[in-house]
C-alpha cells in the first residue's frame, strides 16, 4: 500500500529532473496505478514551445508503457504560491485512464494541499458516450 505522502515524494523527485529551461517552471507527477505500481513524469519543454509535454502526460505515458491503464491516484507538484491544477488537456488525458474513484492530489513542495476526484475537476469530460450517435 502506497500512501499519498510517499507518492508525493516520488513526484518531488521526478520534478527535480524536469526539463524546463524556458519557463523555469518545473512540475512533477506520480501515478499510483490500480495494480499498485508507481509511474512518474516531469514536464519536458522544447525550444519549439508547443512540442513540450506536461508532467502528467509524461507519467501517463510511462504507465501505459508499463502495461497499465487505470490511475488510482495522481500527485502533481510544483513550486508556486498557489497550488497548480492540471491543464485542461491533461485533465482529459487523466480521464481516459480513470474511474469515479480516481483521486487527483495537488501539491506544493511542502506537501499535498488539496485532493479532488476527477469528477470534481472535470465534470463534463469527453468520453466514449460522447462518441455515440
Ligand atoms: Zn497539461
Amino acid at each position: 500500500m502506497i500512501l499519498p505522502e510517499s507518492l508525493f515524494l516520488k513526484a518531488v523527485k521526478a520534478r527535480k529532473n524536469a526539463y524546463a529551461p524556458y519557463s523555469k517552471f518545473k512540475v512533477g507527477a506520480a501515478i499510483l496505478s490500480a495494480k499498485g505500481n508507481v509511474y512518474v513524469g516531469a514536464n519536458v519543454e522544447n525550444v519549439s514551445y508547443p512540442c513540450g509535454i506536461c508532467a502528467e502526460t509524461a507519467a501517463i505515458a510511462a504507465m501505459v508503457a508499463g502495461g497499465e491503464n487505470l490511475i488510482q491516484e495522481i500527485v502533481i507538484v510544483a513550486d508556486s504560491k498557489e497550488i497548480i491544477s492540471p491543464c485542461g488537456a491533461c485533465l482529459q488525458r487523466i480521464s481516459e485512464f480513470s474511474n469515479q474513484k480516481t483521486t487527483i492530489h495537488l501539491a506544493d513542495l511542502s506537501g499535498i494541499k488539496k485532493s479532488y476526484t476527477l469528477g470534481q475537476m472535470l465534470p463534463f469530460n469527453f468520453d466514449e458516450e460522447s462518441l455515440r450517435q
